[in-house]
């Protein structure tokens, strides 16, 4: 087996889990156009807070964090088994800072809503590695430099959020705003060119704060990134959806 790709999917709403759209058919094809994963280790925006964990349960459980949403969605299983092989084998590659197991969360929102649509059979085993937010965007990146040794084996290297996201301002009647299209090229610009420096400083954009009043949605960027140093993606799913949410994905 080669080396695996590499993905960062824009996930946006929850309802791309049951709404048969653009979005999950765009992340299907993705799915439909790379190796089988042996297993997927994911980077999601809804694991986020200080130091870096990776799951270890055998049996990851669901985890609804999204409220007001129709019943549907908090009955959908996943029944994916977890990794802890995997886990042992993530907190051995990173070096840099220490990575503690969680033997009791599961999957995020951010991680199920994208697999449920992209490997629907639920027989590939998943687990989460969480997002230290004190670290910095070069920091990030290590980490996912030290994991890309798991591509050689099979390992699928998810990252789960969105190029552009500002929920306070989404609007389902907007046409995209023009600072959420020049974010969005800014990024997409950058990531062809390998500028990882211009990504690094994205705080200093004109659109940044716009973009990310909060950053948890950017950064799985970095943790993909850094997986795929040298690498320059294809991006699919290219749309700016309810004015403030870029659902543009990308496969290295
Ligand atoms: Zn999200």
């Amino acid at each position: 087996m080669g080396k695996m790709p590499v993905v960062f999917i824009g996930h946006g709403s929850p309802m791309n889990a049951i709404e048969d759209n653009e979005f999950a058919k765009g992340w299907q094809g993705i799915s439909a156009n790379i190796p089988k994963p042996k297993a997927i280790l994911c980077v999601s925006a809804h694991w986020y807070g200080e130091g870096t964990f990776v799951t270890s349960a055998k049996a990851p459980e669901l985890i609804y964090d999204f409220y007001g949403f129709p019943k549907e969605l908090y009955g959908i299983q996943y029944p994916a088994k977890g990794a802890p092989v995997l886990a042992g084998k993530v907190k051995e590659a990173v070096k840099s800072v220490k990575v503690r197991s969680d033997e009791t969360r599961g999957l995020d929102h951010g991680a199920w809503v994208v697999l449920y649509r992209m490997y629907p059979k639920s027989d590939i085993p998943a687990i989460q590695l969480s997002i230290d937010g004190n670290l910095s965007p070069r920091e990030q990146f290590k980490i996912g430099q030290e994991l890309s040794v798991l591509r050689n084996e099979g390992v699928l290297i998810l990252g789960s959020g969105n190029i552009v996201h500002n929920l306070g301002l989404v609007d389902y009647n907007a046409k995209p705003y023009s600072w959420a299209k020049e974010f969005d090229q800014f990024a997409a610009k950058s990531l062809k060119n390998e500028d990882t420096s211009a990504l690094f400083d994205w705080k200093q954009n004109k659109n940044g704060k716009l973009a990310h009043p909060f950053e948890d949605h950017f950064v799985p960027l970095f943790y993909v990134m850094g997986a795929a140093a040298g690498e320059t993606p294809r991006f699919s799913v290219e749309k700016i959806f309810a004015g403030s949410l870029s659902m543009r994905c990308a496969v290295f």
